[in-house]
């Protein structure tokens, strides 16, 4: 029975410090890092040095995928915002396309029928 538990425990000790030694690479993996084989390069040659092995934890984190545009019917957010507006025809500022008057120049621009 001890005899059992200390396999259970020292298996888990490994599983546990194999996870840790690989932390970056898993890491940069699993956040679909642009740079992953990089730093799991750094990762497998440099984490003896315990920086290497800290500059591959922040490499991986510090990545922010660009957003993704939040599609509504077939248009993005983006294309929906651009059709709502029109240039003002006296001094070309972006207004609404339902303005009547200019928010920019006061300039009375009527309503354009789409
Ligand atoms: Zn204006």
């Amino acid at each position: 029975m001890d005899g059992v538990l200390i396999s259970v425990l020292v298996l888990a000790a490994i599983v546990a410090a194999v996870a840790a030694y690989l932390l970056p690479a898993l890491i940069a993996s699993w956040r679909d890092h642009p740079q992953e084989r990089r730093i799991m390069w750094i990762n497998l040659l440099a984490r003896w040095t315990g920086f290497g092995w800290l500059a591959a934890v922040l490499w991986a984190v510090a990545y922010f995928p660009p957003p993704v545009p939040r599609v509504r019917g077939d248009h993005t957010d983006e294309e929906i915002l651009q059709r709502s507006l029109r240039a003002c025809p006296m001094c070309l500022e972006e207004i609404k396309v339902e303005a009547r008057r200019c928010r920019h120049c006061g300039a009375d621009v009527g309503q354009v029928s789409a």
